[in-house]
């Protein structure tokens, strides 16, 4: 091999690496992308379902939720309870779609805001804008976020900051509280 065959294939090398890094950074989300996902979320709302806005307050009385939800959905959703780790069949749900409320249908996420967390519950980097509410609990010995919907009240999660940029924040969701509506009855 003479320099120049060596140069150019040095030079080969790098060309390729750095297109495979610039492949990279266009595949993680940016800032433009989560205000996209929040803006267009309807895109991904499977055609002819009909959602509720967040201001269409829910109340009902527990007798009630009781009859609505299943055991584990009113010790969740009501009582701010926490489903086993690992339970939900939500963890493998991968098909384009949204997530709504379990006990009032309200849209929550998008199928493009969740990723895998490791931690065995649906975990996702923000939300359809203006879904939830939050409070402070202590249930632990340390202060977490709770959040709930804002058109029921229903507890779906706590919020933590060890998500993927560029949020950096992971909502913990329990998988029983969520129903997914998929985009496409064949996806
Ligand atoms: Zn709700």
């Amino acid at each position: 091999m003479n320099r120049r065959t060596w140069l150019q294939g040095l030079f080969a090398t790098a060309a390729g690496s750095a297109l495979s890094g610039l492949a990279g950074a266009a595949a993680a989300p940016q800032a433009k992308d989560i205000d996209a996902m929040q803006k267009n979320w309807r895109t991904l709302l499977a055609a002819g379902v009909n959602t509720p806005a967040p201001t269409d307050k829910v109340k009902l009385a527990n007798d009630e939720w009781r009859k609505r939800l299943d055991k584990t959905q009113f010790n969740v959703l009501r009582e701010e309870g926490t489903e086993r780790a690992g339970t939900s069949p939500l963890n493998a749900e991968k098909r384009a779609g949204v997530f709504a409320c379990a006990g009032c249908d309200l849209p929550l996420f998008t199928s493009e805001m969740k990723y895998e967390s490791g931690t065995g519950w649906p975990s996702f980097f923000t939300t359809i804008p203006g879904v939830f509410a939050t409070k402070k609990d202590f249930h632990l010995l340390y202060p977490r976020t709770e959040y709930h919907c804002a058109r029921c009240g229903g507890h779906h999660g706590h919020i933590f900051d060890d998500g993927p940029k560029p949020t950096g924040l992971r909502y913990c969701n329990n998988g029983v509280a969520l129903k997914f509506i998929p985009k496409s009855a064949k996806a």
